[in-house]
């Protein structure tokens, strides 16, 4: 099988390393990723700027390009020009830092998937919970082992599977949840400084998770020591508000 790997940290990220050491025996691997970090680019393409590909060194051991564009740019490009033939899956990952609850609107690395889902592709995004740790080994054997049992999941096309791995040993994961987004709120804050010259500036400093939700949520689930996935879409519909909207009805000011 040929797969295509991509991710938001970057095509160097340890990530992403770990990920195609853990798959590069068993399947055709292809890298095509961001030559620098897209953290929280969300699902944005590059439109107004060319976008530049060079192969991946060959020190890195990784075949494929690093791409002047966001995750979402490198899997267009990669299957529709860079690939010698389409890939099979697309996985993107693995990221540094949890993709739980709002976070997905945001993420790069769960656009990449998603944007794979669009394309008609197998899609798995693939985040470990922590920003301090670089040991991706277990959550790439997980990523490895979803892989080979991804058909028996019998995911339908145009959904992707988004998988977060606890930062923790083996003996102390509880095992998985299939679980919903979390729509807990994030608690933004943003420190306020001056710059040489006197001007304010803003930087935004953390991205705490507010307490609502219950269990089933990939949030909850994650802290809990659960590795969590969550099938998400390209769909932003919320189905049942429709059918209400619909029943209801709304007439226009277009007579006379
Ligand atoms: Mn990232």
């Amino acid at each position: 099988m040929r797969l295509l790997l991509t991710n938001d940290d970057g095509a160097y990220a340890p990530g992403l390393k770990a990920l195609h050491r853990a798959l590069r025996d068993q399947y055709e691997v292809w890298v095509v990723a961001p030559e620098t970090e897209q953290s929280a680019v969300g699902h944005a393409i590059t439109l107004a700027d060319p976008i530049r590909v060079h192969p991946l060194t060959p020190e890195s051991g990784l075949q494929g390009w690093a791409v002047s564009g966001t995750p979402a740019d490198c899997v267009k490009l990669a299957v529709h020009e860079l690939l010698p033939q389409p890939p099979e899956m697309v996985l993107s990952g693995i990221n540094l830092g949890a993709n739980v609850g709002v976070n997905l609107l945001y993420s790069g690395t769960v656009s990449a998937a998603t944007e794979g889902a669009i394309l008609g592709l197998p899609a798995i995004s693939l985040s470990l919970a922590t920003h301090a740790s670089s040991d991706f080994s277990l959550a790439a054997a997980l990523a490895a082992h979803l892989v080979a049992a991804y058909p028996s999941l019998a995911v339908p096309a145009g959904v992707a599977l988004n998988v977060n791995v606890p930062a923790l040993p083996a003996v102390r994961i509880k095992g998985v949840r299939f679980c919903c987004q979390s729509t807990a709120r994030l608690q933004e804050k943003f420190l306020r400084r001056a710059d040489p010259r006197g001007h304010t500036y803003y930087w935004q400093s953390s991205e705490k998770m507010g307490t609502q939700g219950d269990g089933h949520t990939d949030y909850l689930a994650l802290r809990q020591g659960y590795v969590t996935i969550t099938p998400v879409g390209p769909d932003l519909t919320r189905h049942q508000v429709l059918k209400g909207l619909q029943q209801r009805g709304l007439d226009l000011p277009l007579d006379g």
